[in-house]
């Protein structure tokens, strides 16, 4: 049992290798003088199980999890915050001697990043989320908490996005609900409307793209954010922008739920802009931060 010294933080994932939270995670808990380190492993879906056993025995401080890992991981879990028990997937683990409880810091992502990023405040306004998934359950919760007025869920599986709005909807009883494919007639009448557009499918992670995008149907003024997250910009940010709407990708919004995650397993709040300057230095951006300049690139280097 590891109940002295440096503590231990990890990201699980399948795959892993590309993850960012290390470099940020690990830049906060140096500059806050925290004696803990995070790392990164790569856990299959159906090993979850003896991940959360190895985290109770090895008394791991948190973990977060990406992809495939935020909904399965729930059972294995002690306790559920209420967003995570109502989203049905967790991002962020914290070991209480032992109890685990189970949290879900992307809906505070999401919130962050259109605020800071895009300076859209969702109260009153009409949203088309493209996907179904986990990011899409977080932007939902995230929209309504925040008084969206109508969300339209768009899928490729159009059954999952309508079993979704059943789902949510007698919770968020003040947002009007609609789904619809995404083929380029459906979709094109869904934005027409639109106050915000937000990716979030998977598409774009691997460099793909969609194709027929109904980008002239989009209103002018409306921001576009893609969870999507790259060091790359990626293609539908770079579509949005050619079509002259503001846009933004997904690392504002990983910054910010690191940010939250740090926070609940320290009981500290990271140095502010600290996760973002990390992910823009990766980015090969300027890192607001000149002064760190030396501790992110030995980071980055590492
Ligand atoms: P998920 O639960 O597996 O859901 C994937 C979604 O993408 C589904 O709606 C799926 O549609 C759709 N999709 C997949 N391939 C598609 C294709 N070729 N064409 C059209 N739709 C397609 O994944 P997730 O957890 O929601 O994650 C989605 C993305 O968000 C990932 O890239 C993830 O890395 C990113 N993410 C970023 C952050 C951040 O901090 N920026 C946080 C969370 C997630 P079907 O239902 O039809 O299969």
């Amino acid at each position: 049992m590891n109940r002295t010294g440096t503590r231990v933080m990890l990201v699980f994932g399948d795959p892993i290798a590309h993850s960012l939270s290390p470099l940020m995670q690990n830049a906060a808990l140096q500059k806050a003088g925290v004696n803990a380190v995070y790392g990164a492993c790569r856990v299959p879906k159906e090993q979850i199980g003896a991940a959360v056993a190895a985290v109770r025995l090895l008394n791991v401080w948190g973990v977060n999890l990406t992809v495939p890992l935020k909904e399965v991981v729930c059972p294995f879990l002690d306790e559920l915050d209420p967003a995570a028990q109502l989203i049905g997937a967790v991002n962020t683990i914290v070991n209480r001697d032992g109890h685990l409880v189970g949290y879900n810091t992307d809906v505070y992502g999401v919130r962050r990043t259109l605020d800071l990023d895009l300076g859209f405040d969702p109260a009153g306004k009409r949203v088309m989320i493209l996907g179904a998934g986990g990011a899409s359950r977080a932007a939902i919760v995230a929209l309504c908490q925040a008084g969206a007025a109508s969300l339209g869920i768009a899928n490729r599986t159009v059954a999952r996005a309508e079993t979704l709005i059943a789902e949510f909807a007698p919770a968020f009883p003040k947002t009007a609900f609609h789904a619809c494919s995404l083929s380029s007639l459906d979709l094109g009448n869904g934005l027409k409307k639109a106050d915000l557009l937000i990716n979030a499918t998977s598409v774009g992670l691997k460099g793909d793209r969609f194709v027929d995008f109904p980008w002239p149907a989009l209103p002018d003024h409306a921001p576009v954010l893609d969870i999507v997250y790259s060091t790359e910009e990626t293609s539908f940010v770079a579509a949005a922008k050619r079509h002259g709407h503001m846009a933004t990708g997904g690392l504002g919004m990983l910054a910010a739920q690191g940010e939250k995650a740090f926070e609940l397993w320290t009981g500290i709040a990271p140095q502010e802009w600290l996760m973002r300057s990390c992910l823009n230095a990766a980015q090969g951006k300027p890192t607001l931060l000149p002064m760190e300049g030396n501790l992110l690139a030995g980071m980055i280097g590492s």
